[in-house]
């Protein structure tokens, strides 16, 4: 059984799967670089190592260095939450071979859905459907073009090593081909070391919704049921909600049906996605899987009443299944928004720094999965995510009513974030509607990027108020009031020794 856990991973995610591990009488080992010493996940775990310098290839990259802090520490299990070594064969390899249990999949199940030429290949020998589009490498030009007229486009050009949007482009017209095929080759080798691309047909209007999937050792698969994830910008997810406002009963059980089907061809065991591209029509495609915990998993757990992490942890110790299909029920409406160090009135350009203020929101149904704290200092090395906001409602009027209470209460001061912009979404009537798809962000951008000019002054008023406030407090309790008459409080404040500065 295990007993201890190496969260090779930092900030939020890492901080969520320690709480799971303490509620399981499970003790957890950080690891950390030089530039997250005073991080959260480095606090609460109950043993932390420096496993080198910031930048994460030479930390939370550095296999050698994982394994090094693991083998120190006697951990029996790592778990590598989302992004960095959570989707790396070699990874998973590696612990197998050290005899330290990975909490995720096999090797084998990782190459073959991480390679999305191969599960494409998969998906269509096992029966799910796919995004009409090539299952062979695009070698040059002539190649693309023949088959983009096939197709027709718009097309989409795709790296097969790829993720995070990477490798990825858009061709409305033939004669942009060319330059796209060359741009997203030379990204996919900058990226991923490979420069493998196919192309797929362009959904219109379309929709990215996913499953939620565990599968023990027993050949035990079963889903959670959707999220809906088709707020993004740059192909990357801002909100998530469960369940999808487009779904019906009848097109919610094939899906979830071919959700397991997709596990069970590449005998997957763990929590995984499976992410499906949908068009207005309801026709469905696989588009990928994700053989790790995603960043939205916390809607799926509000809503089924399951915690996944603890899934995780049990299915890793060899146990069968506790759920049965039939005794999962969506109960509820969940939101997730990301809160981001960005500017969005500035291109979403990152936005490190210290946190001056914070207040959290609280209440019924708010849940925040964050790591950042007062005085805490954003390093710029890494995704600029700082939390994230999720409420539960019992409809989905509730939820976004919840949602839209929890961002106005959320207030971080010393840096921007997103969350006035999330606020707009919100308060969009499309969003409100249920009526969106991908490209929400795009057509409501002037809604939702108008310059938020008071940004800057709220700011300094909170600064001023919170010197007012305490120039009052000063006065009430001072036990030796000055006798020459002060000119002005504010003079009177800089003239006193030790408070010339707040
Ligand atoms: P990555 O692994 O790089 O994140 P995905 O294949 O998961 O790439 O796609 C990311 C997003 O790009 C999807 O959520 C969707 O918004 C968009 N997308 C991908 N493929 C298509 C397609 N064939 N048609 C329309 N949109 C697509």
């Amino acid at each position: 059984m295990i007993k201890k856990v190496l969260v090779a991973n930092r900030g939020e995610i890492a901080v969520r799967v320690m709480r799971s591990c303490r509620e399981m009488d499970i003790r957890s080992v950080a690891v950390f670089s030089e530039a997250d010493r005073k991080s959260m996940h480095v606090r609460y775990a109950d043993e932390a190592y420096c496993i080198g310098p910031p930048p994460s290839s030479e930390s939370y990259l550095n296999i050698d260095r994982i394994m090094a802090a693991a083998n120190r520490s006697g951990a029996d299990a790592i778990h590598p939450g989302y992004g960095f070594l959570s989707e790396n064969a070699d990874f998973s390899d590696r612990c197998r071979k050290e005899g330290i249990i990975f909490i995720g999949p096999s090797p084998e199940s990782i190459s073959t859905m991480g390679d999305k030429l191969t599960a494409r290949k998969t998906m269509i020998a096992s029966g799910v459907p796919v995004v009409p589009g090539t299952s062979e490498e695009i070698r040059d030009a002539k190649d693309a073009k023949r088959i983009a007229r096939q197709l027709g486009l718009p097309v989409m050009i795709k790296a097969s090593a790829g993720g995070g949007g990477k490798g990825m482009r858009l061709v409305h017209y033939e004669n942009d081909l060319i330059a796209a095929v060359r741009a997203a080759k030379s990204e996919a080798r900058a990226a991923f070391g490979d420069d493998t691309i196919y192309l797929e047909k362009y959904i219109n209007n379309p929709h990215h919704i996913e499953f939620q999937i565990l599968a023990d050792s027993f050949g035990n698969t079963i889903h959670l049921f959707e999220r809906e994830c088709s707020i993004q910008r740059r192909h990357q997810k801002v909100v998530e909600e469960t369940p999808s406002p487009l779904m019906n009963p009848r097109i919610r059980e094939e899906m979830g049906l071919h959700a397991i089907a997709a596990a069970k061809a590449v005998n997957y065991q763990g929590a995984g996605t499976i992410e499906f591209i949908v068009d207005d029509d309801l026709h469905y495609f696989f588009l990928e899987m994700n053989t790790r915990l995603q960043v939205e998993h916390p809607i799926t757990e509000r809503v089924v009443s399951v915690d996944l992490v603890k899934e995780q942890i049990r299915i890793a110790n060899g146990e069968p299944l506790a759920l049965k299909q039939d005794e999962i029920r969506q109960n509820g409406h969940a939101i997730e928004c990301r809160i981001y160090a960005e500017d969005p009135d500035n291109n979403f350009m990152p936005s490190p720094g210290v946190i001056r203020h914070m207040t959290e929101p609280l209440g019924l149904g708010i849940r925040h999965d964050g790591y950042v704290y007062e005085g805490y200092e954003i390093p710029h090395y890494y995704d600029p995510l700082i939390s994230k906001l999720i409420v539960w409602g019992t409809t989905r009027d509730e939820a976004i009513r919840r949602m839209r209470r929890a961002l106005l209460a959320y207030k971080i001061t010393g840096i921007k974030t997103t969350i006035k912009f999330l606020e707009r979404i919100m308060d969009n009537t499309d969003f409100k509607n249920g009526k969106y798809t991908t490209h929400f962000i795009e057509d409501h951008k002037k809604e939702l990027l108008e310059t938020e000019r008071c940004d800057l002054q709220c700011e300094d008023v909170a600064i001023i108020t919170a010197f007012i406030d305490y120039m009052t407090k000063l006065k009430k309790v001072s036990l030796n009031p000055p006798t020459v008459k002060a000119s002005s409080k504010w003079k009177d404040f800089g003239r006193r020794k030790g408070i010339q500065r707040l």
